[in-house]
Formats: structure tokens, C-alpha cells, sequence
């Protein structure tokens, strides 16, 4: 059997409490932050849905409306007929927002890293990127065949070493998380803004989960940090804050010329659906405008983070989203998970190679919708389990 390597690989997986295995879920229907899984209704503490847009009727009426109008698929690429009226307003709408010369939507965060890191660099190139730095990161370097420099997470002197160890490069690109995605922590931007102009590196950022979040108008970290017009390629989806899917790159108008013609992910694939566009626009005036879902988030991550330290768990500094509790063992992150949903709460068991070996977790993502009494019982549970799986000392 040419394929039963498969099954042996996937065993041992299992034995390692290490496959991924698919579950059903679906929205509870009138109860944002909550979602419906194996018959049961959970707080759901393992959504991107940072503002609790995924269900927000104007939303779905603006992909309703489209939909009718422009009808399902789009036919094509952008640069065959795929074009539709609806990119050109989205873009102009984002380049104002992000205040940038020109931006370019791309069909999900994952195609958006791969795709412009590999138009950027090449043979001969250095890419330099935090070895924390999301996956779609990591894989846009590989697909670039520039040479991999990844620097200890945060450590801005082993990144000033590898930056003069390859002065010699032709390009090189500083690359990082704004948020990273698995630990919740800032990346330390004013740091690389500085390093990028010693170096004459390039300085892109992934504001995946600042996006929407940070900024008065929902831009990101860079701009809430004032650094917006030092970075060299904004990238950010519509995947988190936004409620949808998609994502978009922002930065010079000869960067957008560029990749337009570069960034095989985006010349090689259909343009999304007219109506995701809709929906992404009438998302994007959500943001802007309607700071107060960003307070209420940041508050309550703010006091999630404060109600797990003072129950005795370890966790990220700041107030992002993303609020982990290191696990440590495969098998006991799982069982943690478990045990949440036992008690009603819907969080996922982060294991390797998602995260470095030794490391797994529970992330808690939390929502603007979630309200303080559904913390403070989350909370509460989990400490709960903690002390009973010995996670906590008793
Ligand atoms: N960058 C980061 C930091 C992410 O966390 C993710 C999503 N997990 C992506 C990129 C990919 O975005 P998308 O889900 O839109 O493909």
C-alpha cells in the first residue's frame, strides 16, 4: 500500500496528543460570543471575531445587496475581467483610512504574506523576521528563496547582529507580527524603525490582530505608536476585527504597481466575490467609526489578563485580544480544553509546531460583545480547572 505511511504518521500523531481533528460549529442565533458545538451552547473564547462583526445585520445586508446586483463569483483574476467597480472603492477607502498613497486587497491574510513577501525579495535577499512571526510569514520567505534570517522572539540585539552579518545583501526585509498571533504580545516597533533606517532594510508588518483594534479610527498599532509613515508595507486582514474575509496591503503607489504585477498569489487567482467586497466596505465604516466596540475590547482584555494573574496564571503583558495560559504538555493543553467545554466554554489547545515545543496553551480570544459577568464566570472556571488539573499549584 503505497499510502500507509499515511496512517502510521497519523497514529503517531495521535499517540503524541498531537492530530488536528475537525469539529463542527455553528453561530447561536441572537446571542453574539456564543457558539454552538456537539449540541451545546458555549461562550465562545476561540473567535478572531475581535468586535463582534460576523453578525452584524448592515453587514450582511451590504453582501445581500451586492450579491443581487453583482451576482456570486467574480469570473476571473483582477487582471483578466474579475476588476469589479466594487475593488476600486474598497481600495481608495483603505488607502485613505490607513493614509497610505494606494492599497491593494488580497483574497486572505495567508495569500497577502505569501504573496508580497515573495514579490519583495528573492535569491540573493535577506529576509529578517521574528522567529514568532505567523506561519503565512514563514512560508511567504520559503516561496521567496531569499535567505531566512529569523531573530529570538523580541531581541533586538540578536536582530542588530544578523542585520550586520548580512550587510552585504542586496534587499533586505524586516518582517514582524504588530500582535503576535500565539502569545498576545506587542512586537516592539519603535525598536525596528530604528533598525530598519540603520540598515536601509525595508519594514513590513502583519497587523492581523491589531487591525481594527488599535488607532483612533481602527487603523492598527503603527498608527496608534505615530510610526504609520516609517513602515514600507502595511498588511492586515479582514478576517479578525472586520468580521469577514480578505485582506489588504497598503503603502506607496509604486508598491501597489509592483505587486500587481509581482505577486503571483494575486495575478494566478480568481478576485473574490463582489459581494465579500460589499461586506468588507460597509465593515471598514463599522470601524472607523464606531470606537467604542475598540474601548470595551481593549478594557475587557485589559481586565481578563488582571482576573487570570490574580487567580495565579502566567499571561502576556499588554491589552490585546489574545490572552494565553501555557500549558506546557500536549495532552494536558487538550485535556484543558475539554474540561472548558464541559463548563460551557469554547477556547482551543495550541500545540506544536503552532507553538515551540514545551509551549502548548490555551488561547482565550475574547470580543467586544463579551460582557464583565461572562468573564468573571469564565475566569473563575478556569482557574477552577487549573487547580484540578494540577496546572496550578493548589
Ligand atoms: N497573519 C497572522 C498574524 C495571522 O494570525 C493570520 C491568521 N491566522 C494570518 C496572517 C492569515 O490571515 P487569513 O486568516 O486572513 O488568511
Amino acid at each position: 500500500m503505497t499510502m500507509k505511511w499515511m496512517e502510521q504518521e497519523l497514529q503517531s500523531l495521535a499517540g503524541e496528543a498531537l492530530e488536528r481533528k475537525l469539529r463542527d460549529s455553528a453561530p447561536v442565533s441572537g446571542r453574539p460570543g456564543y457558539i454552538l458545538r456537539d449540541g451545546q451552547e458555549l461562550l465562545n473564547l476561540s473567535s478572531n471575531d475581535y468586535l463582534g462583526l460576523a453578525q452584524h445585520p448592515a453587514i450582511i445586508e451590504a453582501m445581500r445587496t451586492a450579491l443581487l446586483t453583482e451576482g456570486a463569483g467574480s469570473g476571473a483574476s483582477r487582471l483578466v475581467t474579475g476588476n469589479r467597480t466594487p475593488y476600486r472603492e474598497l481600495e481608495d477607502a483603505l488607502a485613505d483610512w490607513q493614509q497610505c498613497g494606494a492599497a491593494l486587497v488580497a483574497a486572505n491574510g495567508y495569500m497577502a504574506n505569501t504573496g508580497v513577501i515573495s514579490a519583495l525579495v528573492g535569491r540573493g535577499d535577506v529576509v529578517f523576521s521574528d522567529r514568532l512571526n505567523h506561519a503565512s510569514i514563514v512560508d511567504g520567505v520559503a516561496l521567496s528563496r531569499a535567505e531566512h534570517a529569523r531573530y529570538r522572539h523580541n531581541d533586538m540585539e540578536h536582530l542588530r547582529h544578523l542585520l550586520h552579518k548580512h550587510r552585504g545583501a542586496r534587499r533586505k526585509l524586516i518582517v514582524t507580527d504588530t500582535i503576535f498571533s500565539m502569545d498576545g504580545d506587542q512586537a516592539l516597533l519603535h525598536e525596528l524603525v530604528q533598525l530598519k533606517g540603520q540598515h536601509g532594510a525595508m519594514l513590513m508588518v502583519d497587523e492581523a490582530h491589531s487591525g481594527g483594534i488599535y488607532g483612533g479610527n481602527g487603523e492598527g498599532l503603527c498608527h496608534s505608536l505615530g510610526i504609520h509613515s516609517d513602515i514600507d508595507i502595511h498588511m492586515g486582514t479582514f478576517s479578525k476585527a472586520f468580521g469577514l474575509y480578505g485582506a489588504y496591503v497598503c503603502g506607496s503607489e509604486t508598491l501597489v504597481r509592483w505587486l500587481v504585477n509581482r505577486a503571483r498569489p494575486f495575478i494566478y487567482s480568481t478576485a473574490l466575490p463582489p459581494s465579500i467586497l460589499a461586506g468588507i466596505s460597509q465593515s471598514l465604516e463599522i470601524v472607523r467609526s464606531e470606537s467604542d466596540r475598540r474601548r470595551l475590547l481593549l478594557a475587557a482584555s485589559r481586565k481578563f489578563r488582571t482576573m487570570l494573574r490574580d487567580g495565579g496564571f502566567q499571561t502576556s503583558d499588554g491589552d490585546s485580544p489574545i490572552v494565553p495560559v501555557i500549558v506546557g504538555d500536549n495532552a494536558a493543553a487538550l485535556r484543558f480544553s475539554a474540561e472548558l467545554q464541559e463548563a460551557g466554554i469554547a477556547a482551543v489547545a495550541i500545540r506544536p509546531p503552532t507553538v515551540p515545543e514545551g509551549t502548548a496553551r490555551i488561547r482565550f480570544s475574547l470580543s467586544a460583545v463579551h460582557t464583565e459577568r461572562e468573564l468573571e464566570q469564565a475566569a473563575s472556571c478556569i482557574r477552577s480547572i487549573g487547580l484540578k488539573l494540577g496546572v496550578l499549584p493548589l
